[in-house]
């Protein structure tokens, strides 16, 4: 897995990675097997991060419209103790938060110690959609790559761990994936003709993602290119790296200072 990490953004071309990449691995019934194992992992190390409580965990989603950020959430996160993990949701910025800095509205949202937050969208929006439409000056939306290295760094020092991860979808999977949605009734919730407007910006928008992967991959908040055209690899992926990211952080559980030998409940 380690093959999808950014750790040092330098020289980063999105032009490298595969969306249709399966990791060697045979198909959907062995990833899903897999993917039941590492969930099971997960659910105990959530537990003891909440035991260890000296690190809060952030994992920010990113992807194109269809990329599957709220299917992840479901599929790859399915063991957590939801009374431990709290999700957010970063829509366009109300008039409230438009008239605050990007991060104001985001910081809040940050987990606690103990706890797993997991963005659907999140600041990167603000270098995204926002420099795609030119919804701020450009020296505004430039100078925030460093204001997120800045961000990311200022919680990683205060005890938040902090992994990203772009789902990686192909043009022809959106299509695909779009076409679904517009053909089922079921769906058209999830479908707005404007949907298409930003697809016609694709190319734009690869651009903004290499960019920002270029100027805020680092060794402690390392990008995940996840190969997301097979929504079995996604999860397979991104649980796995959560999985090795907790297992990294030497967790254990806290001595309580009482002695508890020989005590025995009547
Ligand atoms: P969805 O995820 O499909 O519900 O769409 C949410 C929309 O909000 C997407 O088009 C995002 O690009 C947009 N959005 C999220 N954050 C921002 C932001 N900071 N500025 C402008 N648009 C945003
Ligand atoms: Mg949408």
């Amino acid at each position: 897995m380690e093959r999808y990490q950014v750790t040092d953004g330098k020289g980063f071309r999105l032009a490298d990675h595969d969306p249709g990449a399966t990791s060697g691995i045979d198909g959907k019934v062995e990833g899903r097997a897999e993917l039941a194992q590492l969930t099971a992992r997960l659910s105990e190390l959530h537990e003891l991060l909440y035991a260890d409580g000296r690190h809060g965990l952030l994992v920010v989603l990113q992807g194109m419209d269809t990329s599957g950020k709220g299917g992840a959430i479901r599929k790859a996160f399915e063991g957590l103790d939801p009374t431990g993990v709290h999700v957010a949701t970063f829509k366009a910025p109300t008039e409230v938060e438009l008239a605050h800095d990007f991060l104001w509205r985001v910081h809040s949202h940050a987990p606690a110690k103990g706890h797993i937050g997991l963005f659907d969208r999140s600041h990167y929006e603000d270098v995204l959609i926002v420099r795609v439409h030119g919804l701020v000056p450009k020296a505004q939306w430039r100078a925030r790559y460093e204001h997120i290295r800045n961000f990311e760094s200022l919680l990683t020092d205060e005890g938040t761990v902090v992994r990203k991860f772009f789902l990686n979808i192909s043009k022809d999977e959106q299509k695909e994936r779009l076409q679904a949605r517009v053909d089922n009734p079921t769906k058209h919730w999830k479908f707005r003709l404007a949907d298409l407007d930003e697809r016609k910006l694709w190319d734009d928008y690869q651009d903004a993602y290499e960019e920002a992967i270029r100027r805020t991959a680092t060794p402690e908040a390392p990008w995940t290119v996840v190969p997301a055209d097979h929504k079995w690899h996604r999860d397979l992926v991104i649980c796995r790296t959560i999985v090795d990211t907790l297992e990294g952080l030497d967790l254990r559980y806290p001595d309580t200072g009482e002695d508890l030998s020989g005590v025995v409940v009547e």
